[in-house]
C-alpha cells in the first residue's frame, strides 16, 4: 500500500477515536543472521503496523540488506519501505537500485542523501541532496516516496526554517510523507510541525520514536543529530542508568499518549530489531 493511501494524505489524524498509524524501522541484523530480526517482526506483526522500513548504510555504515533479505520480509507480508541513500552511488547505480526495488512489487521508498563520508569530494556527487533523489526516483518509477524531515532542524543547517525551506523541496519533488529524526520534546515536534504547515506542505508527519534501552545512548544520539533532552528524563537516566529500559519505555509511553492527543497522524518505532520494548509500549497507548 503507497503512503498516500496508509496515511489519507493527513498531516494530522486530528477526528475523535483516531488511532495513529503503526510502523516499524529495522536495520540488517550485523551478524547477517536475519532469523532472529525474523522473529522480533513476527511479534510486531501482532500490532498490525502499516509498514516496516528497512534502513540502509545507516550511522556511516555499509551495513545493507540484500534483494533476497527484501523478498524474505516481503514474504512476512509486511508492506515495505526500503531506505536509499544516494551520496555514495552513481546515477547509473542509483537507477539500477530503484528498478530493481520496484521489480519486487515493493511500493514505497525512503529516499535520503545520506551522511557525507569525509572522503568525497562533493563536486564529484551525482546527487549532492535528496530533493534530486525525490525527482530521480520520481521519473524512473511510481514508487511512492518518504523523505526525512527533522524537527530540531538537521544537523548542518543553520536553522529550522532553512532547513523547513529545503525539506519543501523534497515536497515539490514529489514526497508523500514526511518521517521524523527521533525527538523526545514533543513542545519541539509540535512547533515543527507548525512551521512545516505554514511553509505550505500539507503532508503527513510521521512521528520517529525511539525508546531509550540504555543510558550510554543519550551520548551517541546527542553526537549524530540536534535532539533535546528534557531535564528530568537527563536527570532520571544520570541517577538510575541501571533502570534506563523501565525509564525509557515509562517515557515513550507518556510522549506516545501526548502526541496522540495531539492528533499525530504516525507513529514509526526505531525497534532498534527488538520488539519487547515497543511491544510494551504499543500495549500501554492502543
Ligand atoms: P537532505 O534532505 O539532502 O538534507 C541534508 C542537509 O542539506 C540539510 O541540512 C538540508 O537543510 C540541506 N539541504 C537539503 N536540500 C538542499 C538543497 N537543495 N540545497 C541546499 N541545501 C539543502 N541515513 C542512512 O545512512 N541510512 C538510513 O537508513 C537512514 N535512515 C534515516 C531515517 C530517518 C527517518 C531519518 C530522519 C534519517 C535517516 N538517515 C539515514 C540519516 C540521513 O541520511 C542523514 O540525516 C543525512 O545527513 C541527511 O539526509 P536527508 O535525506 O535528510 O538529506
Amino acid at each position: 500500500m503507497e503512503l498516500a493511501e496508509i496515511y489519507q494524505s493527513k498531516m494530522f489524524g486530528g477526528v475523535e477515536n483516531f488511532s495513529p498509524k503503526i510502523s516499524f524501522e529495522v536495520f540488517p541484523p550485523k551478524n547477517n543472521d536475519i532469523s532472529q530480526l525474523f522473529e522480533e517482526l513476527r511479534i510486531l506483526k501482532s500490532f498490525d503496523p502499516v509498514l516496516i522500513s528497512l534502513t540502509y548504510g545507516a550511522n556511516g555504515g555499509l551495513n545493507r540488506f540484500s534483494f533476497e533479505d527484501l523478498k524474505s520480509i516481503r514474504d512476512l507480508e509486511f508492506n515495505l519501505m526500503p531506505h536509499f541513500t544516494c551520496v555514495s552511488s552513481l546515477r547509473s547505480e542509483i537507477e539500477d537500485h530503484i528498478i530493481a526495488i520496484e521489480n519486487l512489487g515493493i511500493e514505497n521508498i525512503l529516499a535520503l542523501r545520506g551522511d557525507i563520508p569525509e572522503y568525497i569530494d562533493q563536486t564529484s556527487l551525482d546527487f549532492r541532496h535528496a530533493n534530486e533523489l525525490v525527482e530521480f526516483i520520481k521519473e524512473k518509477t511510481t514508487l511512492s516516496i518518504g523523505v526525512a524531515g527533522y524537527p530540531e532542524g538537521h544537523i548542518e543547517s543553520p536553522n529550522l526554517i532553512s532547513d523547513i525551506k529545503n525539506l519543501k523541496k523534497k515536497v515539490d519533488a514529489g514526497a508523500s510523507a514526511i518521517f521524523t529524526q527521533l525527538f523526545f520534546d514533543n513542545n519541539k515536534f509540535f512547533h515543527y510541525v507548525e512551521k512545516v504547515c505554514a511553509s505550505g506542505i500539507n503532508l503527513p508527519v510521521v512521528a520517529g520514536i525511539m525508546p531509550i534501552r540504555s543510558a550510554s545512548q543519550i551520548e551517541k544520539m546527542t553526537s549524530m543529530a540536534r535532539v533535546s533532552f528534557p531535564k528530568k528524563l537527563k536527570d532520571d537516566l544520570e541517577k538510575f542508568p541501571e533502570d534506563a529500559k523501565k525509564i525509557g519505555t515509562e517515557y515513550a509511553i507518556k510522549q506516545c499518549l501526548d502526541l496522540i492527543e495531539f492528533g499525530v497522524c504516525g507513529l514509526h518505532f526505531f525497534t532498534l530489531n527488538h520488539s519487547d520494548q515497543v511491544s510494551e509500549i504499543l500495549e500501554n497507548i492502543l
